[in-house]
């Protein structure tokens, strides 16, 4: 049984009905919808096949919707590309709708002027062109080229020295939002966020959105700004997952410093007990040929041992000639290299949380389910604490992650080693009584235990505390 989790996201490739239940059958836990590319329709036409293929498969799918975040880009250019040589000069035009040559490029930055100082340096085509601001004239930025390179139309570009004074959750991010929650995601993610503040700031506009707690996404803080490393801590104590995104953060940080990032990150949010993705480029020439780079098998094995939960393909699934075969080997490398990680019990720490009980609990009973190696440890879960909180210590048997309702159960696609399974709904009076005898029965139904087999079931209660753990029961299914 594999136990790392696998993200692939959507796109042109994947669409067709018949390639996405492949897809899914070929062991994807969570599909992403990127809402910076493609038209609203289409991402809701796709979670519509999604929930339908997942229903066909008798298996639980997460959605992930990716927003689109405050990306600065350079508007279009005439002819699409102009050549930047050293020295000259290029002006960044405060009219939104001026088109690009070899004198200056728009961009989508609103009052850039007031945001930039003489000598501030601006990184066009994704960091490749270096520019100097020489001055400011009516909105207008001037600047002289430092490195020079080929500028197309619409390339993200990053100001180090204004991205602190730019709002994070745009207009186009809000609009992005609303997407997500037609598409029915059951985790969001967050784009080019930089500290904590920002993940609150989407917490507060879906709190105004969507009025019950529970049917709320997840939220996944994508790490790919420098603010958002310096910032690591806080932003794992404020988000509900984290990604690694390398593809961007290897642009905004030298890429040499990216490996030891991904395992610093990776052992930040492996601490506090939340999933954690890594992602971009990991299968990446199977884009075009239907094996892998030995470098990209070692990346994708090397990501397994450092504690990643999760695993992300995006061209790869999105826009690639062999995209079931690329999750087949994304598949037989984590199986691997999971033998390999399964070595000892993590080590979690949250005595400094705001439940140490829960954790405590929850370590207990990882360690009673070792020592007496039950055949798997059921976590009957309201809010997906429990059994997220239980995944954190990477128990060596199947974590069956059972919730009431869907959204819940869905979110824990994303959860290192979790089965997610949505059982039927108890009246809340007659959950705290039936809770483990129903516990028993979904894990048999599923067919990961026998009749006799010793199980754990650990879950809140007696008192209905939605996101704590209270309790463990050894008992025999
Ligand atoms: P993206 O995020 O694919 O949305 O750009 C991932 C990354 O930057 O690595
Ligand atoms: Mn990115």
């Amino acid at each position: 049984m594999r136990r790392t989790k696998i993200v692939a996201t959507l796109g042109p490739a994947t669409r067709e009905t018949a390639v996405l239940a492949s897809l899914l059958e070929a062991g994807v836990d969570v599909v992403r919808l990127n809402l910076a590319h493609a038209e609203a329709t289409t991402h809701i036409e796709a979670a519509g096949a999604i929930r339908e293929q997942a229903g066909l498969l008798g298996r639980e799918i997460g959605i992930l919707a990716d927003l689109p975040g405050p990306k600065m880009r350079t508007g279009p250019i005439i002819g699409d590309e102009v050549a930047l040589e050293p020295e000259q000069s290029f002006t960044l035009f405060a009219s939104p709708h001026r088109a690009g040559d070899v004198t200056g490029v728009c961009t989508t930055v609103e009052g850039l002027a007031g945001l930039v100082e003489v000598g501030d340096e601006v990184f066009l085509a994704d960091g490749a062109i270096i520019l100097k601001v020489t001055g400011r004239d009516n909105g207008d930025v001037r600047t002289e080229v430092v490195r020079r390179g080929l500028l197309r139309s619409r390339k993200g570009m990053h100001v180090p020295s204004a991205e602190p004074k730019i709002r994070s959750f745009t207009r186009d991010d809000d609009a992005s939002l609303d997407v997500a929650l037609r598409c029915g995601a059951d985790l969001v993610g967050l784009s080019f966020i930089r500290n904590a503040a920002d993940i609150e700031a989407v917490r507060s506009a879906l709190r105004a959105k969507e009025g019950d707690e529970r049917k709320r996404p997840l939220l996944v803080a994508k790490i790919e700004t420098r603010s958002a490393v310096e910032h690591i801590d806080e932003i794992v104590a404020a988000a509900d997952a984290v990604m690694v995104a390398r593809g961007d953060l290897g642009i905004q940080m030298p890429f040499e410093e990216v490996p030891l990032l991904q395992k610093e990150i990776i052992r930040t949010c492996n601490k506090t007990g939340i999933p954690v993705i890594t992602a971009t480029q990991m299968l990446e020439s199977m884009t075009h040929g239907p094996l892998p780079s030995r470098a990209e098998v070692n990346d994708v094995a090397n990501a397994v041992l450092d504690g990643t939960d999760a695993l992300m393909l995006s061209e790869e699934t999105a826009v690639g000639n062999y995209p079931v075969g690329t999750v087949q080997t994304m598949v037989s490398i984590a199986l691997a290299a999971e033998r390999e990680g399964q070595a000892q019990l993590a080590s979690v720490h949250r005595e400094d949380s705001d439940d140490p009980v829960s954790w405590a609990i929850a370590r207990a009973a990882v360690h009673a389910a070792e020592d007496l190696k039950v055949a798997a440890i059921l976590c009957p879960t309201r809010s997906g604490a429990t059994a997220r909180r239980i995944a954190a210590f990477r128990p060596r048997m199947p974590i069956l992650g059972l919730g009431y309702d869907r959204e819940t159960v869905r979110a824990l696609a994303l959860a290192w080693g979790v089965i997610p399974i949505t059982v039927p709904f108890l009246p809340e009076e007659q959950i705290d009584a039936e809770v483990i005898p129903q516990a028993l029965e979904a894990a048999r139904a599923f067919g990961v235990v026998r009749a006799g087999d010793l199980v754990a079931v650990v879950a809140g209660g007696p008192a209905p505390r939605s996101g704590s753990t209270d309790f463990v029961r050894i008992v025999a299914a």
